[in-house]
């Protein structure tokens, strides 16, 4: 059985990096008609951020990638914060060490500064391994005795991994196939701290293996780890899961990684609900706040990364579970685009059921106090596909609705000429001897209209769309004439005029 995992840290608010984990985990776990963990990794209390894991939930529930496990829905293998289950951790560094793979460390923060200036001065870079070990404050370098006596006396320790001197490991990714690394530049990391806690590397290995964790995806910032955490497995003696590491997310311009002072700079969202940040009270804008769809949001997030191999761009959820591949994640980083994402708003805008849309319309309607008998149907039908956000809906069809406040004066200039008056007055008399004022047939009469008195068709059309939009933008005037309906065209070419 596949079992995948989110493992996010609650330190702040999870980014579209982030959901970018979740959603590949998601969809691999659910094509293999698999299990998604979320696991809340809150064992660094120094960087634990009130709200946050609220947050990771509310986003993944926003964008519908729905976790089987996780805290509040146990599925066996809770519970589901590591620091709920901070009891666990410490009998797995204690075997590590009983088998010789991990050892007690007793340098103080000020003894491992001056190794590291000592290094420096002489032009090398101190690393906590096999090359210092014996020279440093450890159960290793110590007897028996004197690492017993420093333990009861209450003296503060760390517990590190020995790394193995001269060894290459063979190392595979799911997306970067086999790595290989040479031991000697691996440092004795830290398993367990001196407050108690384990660190992220022995917990996060621990969990995997009790939660029977198969595959590991994660982002590349975790690729520096695989040597230690594969070590890890192989000193337990666990059979280890599989590892694929999806590709950085880069900056739409220029070089490096995409952070979160990129969206507020460049003015947009990086984060998928709105971030108030609980010191400074600073917002940081987000993508359901600013008017996006999840739906457009989860199809820009499948494509930072992978890309089905064919020209399809429009996913729903459920086709990406059937399409998405992991064979199909690329390696190179994918530059987040501002702009195309707007694109997969605008598309899965087309795909809302209108009802829903409607009912969205309505309370933009009604925020500005507008009631109405018009069908909304056929009005969001005519404008959807210039809209990219539903807060568009009305800056796309207010001369529904009102007659024009005023005139776009760019548009007088171009199309009010001194004959103008008197076309729009003659047109006036036409329209109200109209009974049948349907698009079709007033189509028909004004156009036969404008062709019997041989002059261009803007000539009418250009004023008359002034009268009734105020702009020379809109659909078909027709329709709106027929939409706002005989008494109104008229009252507003009469308007016009004056
Ligand atoms: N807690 C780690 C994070 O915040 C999890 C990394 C992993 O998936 O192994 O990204």
């Amino acid at each position: 059985d596949i079992r995948v995992r989110f493992a996010p840290s609650p330190t702040g608010p999870l980014h579209i990096g982030g959901v970018r984990t979740a959603l590949f985990n998601y969809l691999f776990a659910k094509q293999h008609n698999g299990t998604f963990v979320l696991r809340i990794e809150d064992t660094d209390q120094n960087r634990y951020v009130p709200g946050a894991e609220d947050y990771i939930k509310e986003a993944l529930d926003w964008c519908s990638i729905t976790f089987d496990e996780g805290p509040g829905k146990d599925g066996g293998f809770g519970p589901y914060r590591q620091s709920e289950r901070k009891h666990l951790y410490k009998q797995y560094a204690d075997q590590l060490i009983k088998d010789g793979y991990a050892y007690f460390a007793f340098d103080t923060a000020e003894a491992l500064d001056n190794h590291r200036k000592d290094h420096e001065a002489k032009g090398k870079t101190f690393i906590y391994n096999w090359h210092n070990r014996e020279k440093l404050t450890n159960s290793l370098s110590l007897s028996e005795d004197e690492v017993a006596a420093k333990i009861n006396s209450g003296e503060s320790y760390v517990i590190r991994f020995k790394s193995p001197k001269d060894e290459i490991l063979h190392l595979t990714d799911e997306i970067r196939g086999d790595i290989s690394i040479d031991t000697n530049i691996l440092d004795d990391k830290i398993l367990f701290k001196s407050d108690g806690m384990p660190t992220y590397h022995l917990a996060n290995i621990v969990d995997d293996h009790l939660m029977q964790i198969t595959h590991v995806i994660r982002g590349e910032e975790w690729l520096p780890s695989l040597a230690l955490h594969v070590l890890l497995y192989r000193s337990f003696g666990w059979e280890a899961p599989s590892f694929a590491h999806l590709p950085l997310i880069l900056k739409p311009v220029g070089k490096g990684k995409l952070s979160k002072r990129d969206g507020d700079k460049m003015g947009f969202p990086v984060f998928p609900l709105q971030w108030v940040d609980p010191k400074t009270q600073s917002i940081s804008s987000g993508y359901r706040e600013d008017g996006y769809l999840p739906e457009a949001v989860v199809n820009m997030l499948a494509f930072l990364g992978w890309n089905p191999g064919t020209e399809q761009e429009l996913f729903s959820l459920q086709e990406l579970i059937k399409e998405f591949d992991l064979k199909r994640v690329n390696k190179a980083g994918a530059k987040f685009d501002p702009e195309k994402t707007k694109w997969f708003q605008q598309q899965q805008l087309q795909k809302i059921d209108s009802t829903i849309l409607s009912q969205q319309f309505e309370t933009i309607l009604s925020e500005k106090n507008i009631s109405t008998t018009l069908d909304l149907n056929v009005i969001i039908n005519t404008i959807k596909e210039r809209a990219t956000f539903t807060k568009d809906f009305w800056s796309l069809s207010h001369f529904y609705f009102l007659s024009p406040s005023e005139y776009d004066e760019k548009a007088i200039k171009k199309a009010w000429k001194s004959d103008t008056p008197g076309l729009m007055h003659e047109l006036t008399r036409i329209l109200n001897d109209i009974s049948d004022f349907s698009e079709d047939n007033v189509s028909a009469i004004v156009k036969g209209w404008i062709t019997g008195k041989e002059i261009g068709f803007g000539k009418v059309m250009m004023p008359l769309r002034i009268a009734l939009v105020g702009s020379l933008q809109g659909p078909d005037l027709f329709q709106i004439a027929s939409m706002i309906g005989k008494k109104e065209t008229i009252k507003r070419i009469e308007n016009a005029i004056e």
